[in-house]
Protein backbone atom coordinates (compact mmCIF):
# COMPACT_ATOMS: atom_id res chain seq x y z
CA UNK A 1 0.00 0.00 0.00
CA UNK A 2 2.74 2.25 0.93
CA UNK A 3 6.66 2.48 -0.24
CA UNK A 4 9.20 4.12 0.79
CA UNK A 5 12.51 3.89 -1.01
CA UNK A 6 15.30 6.07 0.45
CA UNK A 7 13.35 8.78 1.67
CA UNK A 8 15.68 11.95 3.31
CA UNK A 9 14.48 15.01 4.75
CA UNK A 10 16.14 17.88 6.70
CA UNK A 11 14.99 21.02 7.76
CA UNK A 12 17.28 24.14 6.90
CA UNK A 13 20.47 21.27 6.05
CA UNK A 14 19.27 19.76 9.69
CA UNK A 15 18.34 16.18 8.74
CA UNK A 16 14.80 14.71 10.29
CA UNK A 17 14.94 11.50 8.10
CA UNK A 18 17.66 10.01 6.80
CA UNK A 19 17.53 6.81 3.99
CA UNK A 20 14.00 5.82 5.63
CA UNK A 21 13.09 2.46 3.13
CA UNK A 22 9.93 0.79 4.34
CA UNK A 23 6.82 -0.94 3.02
CA UNK A 24 3.42 -0.95 4.30
CA UNK A 25 1.31 -3.51 3.04
CA UNK A 26 -2.75 -3.21 2.65
CA UNK A 27 -4.78 -3.33 6.01
CA UNK A 28 -1.57 -3.52 8.29
CA UNK A 29 -1.44 -1.48 11.56
CA UNK A 30 1.97 0.15 12.24
CA UNK A 31 2.84 1.62 15.23
CA UNK A 32 5.99 4.19 14.93
CA UNK A 33 8.07 4.16 17.88
CA UNK A 34 10.88 6.64 19.02
CA UNK A 35 12.60 8.99 21.19
CA UNK A 36 11.14 12.51 20.53
CA UNK A 37 12.41 14.40 18.02
CA UNK A 38 13.47 11.10 16.00
CA UNK A 39 11.71 11.78 13.08
CA UNK A 40 8.16 10.67 13.62
CA UNK A 41 6.21 13.41 12.88
CA UNK A 42 8.23 14.25 10.11
CA UNK A 43 7.64 11.17 8.41
CA UNK A 44 3.91 11.12 9.29
CA UNK A 45 3.81 14.74 7.07
CA UNK A 46 5.39 13.59 4.20
CA UNK A 47 3.23 10.63 3.82
CA UNK A 48 0.15 13.19 4.61
CA UNK A 49 2.02 15.60 1.63
CA UNK A 50 2.09 18.43 4.61
CA UNK A 51 5.85 19.10 3.70
CA UNK A 52 7.53 17.66 0.41
CA UNK A 53 9.75 14.55 -0.32
CA UNK A 54 13.06 16.41 -0.70
CA UNK A 55 14.88 12.84 -1.22
CA UNK A 56 13.62 9.69 -2.26
CA UNK A 57 10.17 8.36 -3.22
CA UNK A 58 6.80 7.68 -1.58
CA UNK A 59 4.76 5.45 -3.38
CA UNK A 60 0.96 4.70 -2.53
CA UNK A 61 -0.99 1.82 -4.32
CA UNK A 62 1.93 2.08 -6.74
CA UNK A 63 2.01 5.65 -7.20
CA UNK A 64 4.21 8.26 -6.45
CA UNK A 65 2.03 10.12 -3.83
CA UNK A 66 2.84 13.64 -6.01
CA UNK A 67 0.65 12.14 -8.85
CA UNK A 68 -2.71 12.12 -6.84
CA UNK A 69 -4.84 14.92 -7.19
CA UNK A 70 -5.18 16.40 -3.66
CA UNK A 71 -9.17 16.06 -3.62
CA UNK A 72 -8.27 11.93 -4.86
CA UNK A 73 -5.47 11.89 -2.18
CA UNK A 74 -8.04 12.88 0.45
CA UNK A 75 -9.99 10.00 -0.24
CA UNK A 76 -7.26 8.01 0.12
CA UNK A 77 -5.21 9.36 3.42
CA UNK A 78 -6.73 10.75 6.25
CA UNK A 79 -4.11 12.86 8.51
CA UNK A 80 -4.93 13.38 12.31
CA UNK A 81 -1.94 15.92 13.18
CA UNK A 82 0.18 16.08 16.42
CA UNK A 83 -0.56 20.01 16.59
CA UNK A 84 -4.54 20.97 16.54
CA UNK A 85 -4.15 24.20 18.08
CA UNK A 86 -6.11 25.71 14.86
CA UNK A 87 -9.16 27.57 16.25
CA UNK A 88 -12.06 26.59 14.43
CA UNK A 89 -15.71 28.00 14.99
CA UNK A 90 -17.15 25.68 13.54
CA UNK A 91 -19.64 23.31 16.01
CA UNK A 92 -18.18 19.59 16.12
CA UNK A 93 -20.63 18.06 13.82
CA UNK A 94 -20.03 20.82 11.38
CA UNK A 95 -16.26 19.52 11.56
CA UNK A 96 -16.87 15.99 11.58
CA UNK A 97 -18.97 16.28 8.36
CA UNK A 98 -16.33 18.38 6.96
CA UNK A 99 -14.35 14.88 6.92
CA UNK A 100 -17.00 13.92 4.26
CA UNK A 101 -15.84 16.62 1.65
CA UNK A 102 -13.79 14.21 -0.36
CA UNK A 103 -16.61 12.12 -1.27
CA UNK A 104 -19.04 15.11 -2.18
CA UNK A 105 -20.18 16.21 -5.14
CA UNK A 106 -18.38 19.90 -5.78
CA UNK A 107 -20.86 22.14 -4.20
CA UNK A 108 -23.86 19.08 -3.35
CA UNK A 109 -25.49 19.13 -0.31
CA UNK A 110 -24.25 16.18 2.83
CA UNK A 111 -26.41 12.97 1.83
CA UNK A 112 -28.44 10.57 3.72
CA UNK A 113 -25.19 8.22 3.98
CA UNK A 114 -22.96 11.10 4.58
CA UNK A 115 -24.62 11.89 7.45
CA UNK A 116 -25.30 8.47 8.86
CA UNK A 117 -21.26 7.66 8.66
CA UNK A 118 -20.40 11.37 10.62
CA UNK A 119 -22.71 9.84 13.42
CA UNK A 120 -21.03 6.23 13.63
CA UNK A 121 -17.36 8.13 13.62
CA UNK A 122 -18.77 10.30 16.31
CA UNK A 123 -20.42 7.87 18.36
CA UNK A 124 -17.31 5.16 17.84
CA UNK A 125 -15.27 8.27 19.47
CA UNK A 126 -17.67 9.34 21.84
CA UNK A 127 -18.14 12.51 20.51
CA UNK A 128 -21.92 12.92 19.88
CA UNK A 129 -22.57 14.31 22.93
CA UNK A 130 -20.72 17.55 21.86
CA UNK A 131 -22.61 17.66 18.56
CA UNK A 132 -23.33 20.96 19.60
CA UNK A 133 -20.55 22.22 21.06
CA UNK A 134 -18.10 25.13 19.35
CA UNK A 135 -14.49 23.40 18.84
CA UNK A 136 -12.99 25.77 20.09
CA UNK A 137 -14.39 25.43 23.32
CA UNK A 138 -13.17 22.35 23.61
CA UNK A 139 -10.93 20.72 25.96
CA UNK A 140 -7.49 18.84 24.64
CA UNK A 141 -8.74 15.51 24.94
CA UNK A 142 -11.68 16.55 23.53
CA UNK A 143 -10.60 18.16 20.77
CA UNK A 144 -8.08 15.33 19.95
CA UNK A 145 -11.60 12.67 19.74
CA UNK A 146 -13.23 15.46 17.41
CA UNK A 147 -10.29 15.22 15.22
CA UNK A 148 -9.77 11.85 15.07
CA UNK A 149 -14.14 11.36 14.29
CA UNK A 150 -13.48 13.57 11.29
CA UNK A 151 -10.67 11.12 10.17
CA UNK A 152 -12.52 8.45 11.03
CA UNK A 153 -15.91 9.47 8.60
CA UNK A 154 -13.22 10.43 6.09
CA UNK A 155 -13.49 6.82 5.45
CA UNK A 156 -9.74 6.45 3.87
CA UNK A 157 -7.44 3.80 2.77
CA UNK A 158 -5.21 4.51 5.38
CA UNK A 159 -4.98 6.33 8.29
CA UNK A 160 -2.04 8.31 9.45
CA UNK A 161 -2.55 9.42 13.43
CA UNK A 162 -0.16 11.43 15.37
CA UNK A 163 -0.19 10.63 19.18
CA UNK A 164 -3.85 10.60 19.31
CA UNK A 165 -4.08 9.49 22.12
CA UNK A 166 -1.81 12.17 23.61
CA UNK A 167 -4.37 14.38 25.47
CA UNK A 168 -6.97 11.41 26.71
CA UNK A 169 -7.39 9.82 30.12
CA UNK A 170 -7.33 6.22 29.96
CA UNK A 171 -10.95 5.38 29.05
CA UNK A 172 -10.49 7.18 26.23
CA UNK A 173 -7.13 6.16 25.08
CA UNK A 174 -8.21 2.66 24.99
CA UNK A 175 -11.70 3.70 23.31
CA UNK A 176 -9.49 5.15 20.26
CA UNK A 177 -7.29 2.64 19.88
CA UNK A 178 -10.15 -0.07 19.81
CA UNK A 179 -12.31 2.05 17.23
CA UNK A 180 -9.18 2.78 15.06
CA UNK A 181 -8.19 -1.56 15.95
CA UNK A 182 -11.85 -2.60 14.62
CA UNK A 183 -12.09 -0.17 11.47
CA UNK A 184 -8.57 -1.64 10.16
CA UNK A 185 -10.39 -5.22 10.93
CA UNK A 186 -13.19 -4.43 9.23
CA UNK A 187 -12.22 -1.86 6.30
CA UNK A 188 -8.48 -3.42 5.80
CA UNK A 189 -7.87 0.39 6.46
CA UNK A 190 -4.21 0.75 6.70
CA UNK A 191 -2.78 2.64 9.63
CA UNK A 192 0.37 4.47 10.58
CA UNK A 193 0.22 5.30 14.65
CA UNK A 194 2.84 7.09 16.07
CA UNK A 195 3.04 6.85 19.91
CA UNK A 196 4.35 6.84 23.00
CA UNK A 197 3.18 3.91 24.20
CA UNK A 198 5.10 0.87 23.94
CA UNK A 199 2.61 -1.80 25.27
CA UNK A 200 -0.46 -0.05 23.91
CA UNK A 201 1.50 0.13 20.50
CA UNK A 202 2.43 -4.00 20.94
CA UNK A 203 -1.17 -5.03 21.80
CA UNK A 204 -2.45 -3.22 18.87
CA UNK A 205 -0.31 -3.21 16.03
CA UNK A 206 0.89 -5.72 13.43
CA UNK A 207 4.18 -4.20 12.93
CA UNK A 208 6.24 -1.75 14.43
CA UNK A 209 9.10 0.89 12.97
CA UNK A 210 11.77 2.05 15.59
CA UNK A 211 13.06 5.55 14.77
CA UNK A 212 16.18 7.33 16.09
CA UNK A 213 18.12 9.94 15.20
CA UNK A 214 16.48 10.43 12.47
CA UNK A 215 16.92 6.79 11.21
CA UNK A 216 15.01 3.56 11.34
CA UNK A 217 16.47 1.01 13.71
CA UNK A 218 14.15 -1.87 13.06
CA UNK A 219 11.06 -2.71 11.12
CA UNK A 220 9.15 -5.31 11.01
CA UNK A 221 6.16 -7.73 12.58
CA UNK A 222 5.69 -7.02 16.19
CA UNK A 223 6.90 -9.99 17.78
CA UNK A 224 10.52 -9.35 15.72
CA UNK A 225 10.86 -5.79 16.91
CA UNK A 226 8.94 -5.78 20.21
CA UNK A 227 12.37 -6.48 22.21
CA UNK A 228 13.87 -5.50 25.16
CA UNK A 229 17.47 -5.36 24.21
CA UNK A 230 16.26 -3.25 20.85
CA UNK A 231 14.18 -0.70 22.86
CA UNK A 232 16.83 -0.33 25.64
CA UNK A 233 18.87 1.12 23.06
CA UNK A 234 17.10 3.08 21.37
CA UNK A 235 15.21 5.13 24.25
CA UNK A 236 18.17 4.86 26.25
CA UNK A 237 16.50 3.44 29.20
CA UNK A 238 16.69 0.02 31.05
CA UNK A 239 13.93 -1.90 30.96
CA UNK A 240 12.07 -5.29 32.20
CA UNK A 241 9.64 -7.40 30.81
CA UNK A 242 6.93 -7.42 33.94
CA UNK A 243 5.07 -10.59 33.20
CA UNK A 244 1.26 -10.18 33.86
CA UNK A 245 -1.23 -13.16 35.40
CA UNK A 246 -2.49 -13.70 31.73
CA UNK A 247 0.61 -15.44 30.47
CA UNK A 248 1.30 -12.09 28.20
CA UNK A 249 3.85 -9.17 29.33
CA UNK A 250 4.25 -5.79 29.31
CA UNK A 251 7.94 -3.94 29.28
CA UNK A 252 8.02 -1.31 32.11
CA UNK A 253 11.33 1.12 33.06
CA UNK A 254 13.26 -1.14 35.29
CA UNK A 255 13.54 2.01 38.26
CA UNK A 256 16.05 0.17 40.40
CA UNK A 257 18.37 0.35 37.36
CA UNK A 258 17.88 3.38 36.55
CA UNK A 259 18.27 4.65 39.47
CA UNK A 260 21.40 2.84 40.67
CA UNK A 261 23.08 4.61 38.20
CA UNK A 262 21.47 8.01 37.65
CA UNK A 263 19.90 8.32 41.25
CA UNK A 264 20.77 10.07 44.38
CA UNK A 265 18.75 8.87 47.50
CA UNK A 266 15.15 7.49 46.57
CA UNK A 267 12.26 9.46 48.59
CA UNK A 268 10.36 7.49 50.84
CA UNK A 269 12.84 4.72 50.80
CA UNK A 270 14.98 6.38 54.19
P1 LIG B 1 9.26 13.52 16.64
O1 LIG B 1 7.89 13.60 16.09
O2 LIG B 1 9.87 12.16 16.58
O3 LIG B 1 9.36 14.09 18.03
P2 LIG B 1 9.89 15.50 14.58
O4 LIG B 1 9.71 14.81 13.29
O5 LIG B 1 8.83 16.43 15.04
O6 LIG B 1 10.22 14.40 15.72
O7 LIG B 1 11.25 16.30 14.52
C1 LIG B 1 12.46 15.74 14.05
C2 LIG B 1 13.56 16.80 14.12
O8 LIG B 1 13.27 17.85 13.23
C3 LIG B 1 13.71 17.44 15.49
O9 LIG B 1 15.08 17.64 15.73
C4 LIG B 1 12.97 18.73 15.37
O10 LIG B 1 13.51 19.70 16.22
C5 LIG B 1 13.19 19.08 13.91
N1 LIG B 1 12.05 19.85 13.37
C6 LIG B 1 10.76 19.48 13.35
N2 LIG B 1 9.97 20.40 12.77
C7 LIG B 1 10.80 21.42 12.41
C8 LIG B 1 10.60 22.68 11.77
N3 LIG B 1 9.40 23.08 11.35
N4 LIG B 1 11.70 23.45 11.56
C9 LIG B 1 12.93 23.06 11.94
N5 LIG B 1 13.19 21.89 12.56
C10 LIG B 1 12.13 21.07 12.80
MG1 LIG C 1 6.10 14.25 16.93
Amino acid sequence: MIKLKNVGYAYQQRPALADISLRVGEGEFWGVLGPNGSGKSTLLKLLARVLPCQQGEIQLAGRPIGQYRSRQYAQLVSYLPQENALVFDFTVQELVLMGRYPHQSLMGLPSGGDLQRVRQAMASTDVWGLRHRRFSQLSGGERQRVLLAAALAQEPRVLLLDEPTRALDLKHQLQILETVFQQQKARRLTVILLTHDLNLAAWYCSHLAVLKNARLMAAGPVEKVFRVPLLEAVFDVPLKLSPSEDGGGQVVVDLSRYRATHGGKAPGNG
